[in-house]
């Protein structure tokens, strides 16, 4: 999903923009083909981590963030609890092109 409609919607839900969270949440998009860059930030860990207070509007606006990409990309409900957990989930639903032992 693009940043354009993760703006919207932390406009309609907090009535402002968190771009700062959208840039680092996505941030390693382009180091991985396709989807693989998810398993970096796109789960509960990484965000915890990067925003220790769960009741801060950039915590929810990361949570949204993931739980939209999955809605967007699957049309399912996906929140990842760490990066292991992601790359399992990439893998049931085949968006990962190639396996871990390929990097190098
Ligand atoms: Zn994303």
């Amino acid at each position: 999903m693009d940043w354009k409609k993760h703006k919207a919607i932390d406009r309609i839900i907090f009535g402002k923009e968190y771009p700062e969270v959208h840039k680092w949440i996505d941030e390693f998009f382009p180091k991985y083909q396709d989807w693989e860059h998810w398993k970096e930030r796109h789960h509960l860990a990484a965000i915890e981590e990067k925003y220790p207070d769960q009741t801060s509007e950039e915590f929810l606006s990361a949570i949204l963030h993931v739980i939209c990409d999955w809605v967007a990309h699957e049309r399912e409900f996906e929140l990842p609890k760490d990066k292991e957990e992601t790359l399992e989930i990439l893998s049931y639903y085949n968006l990962l092109t190639r396996s871990e032992d390929d990097e190098s």
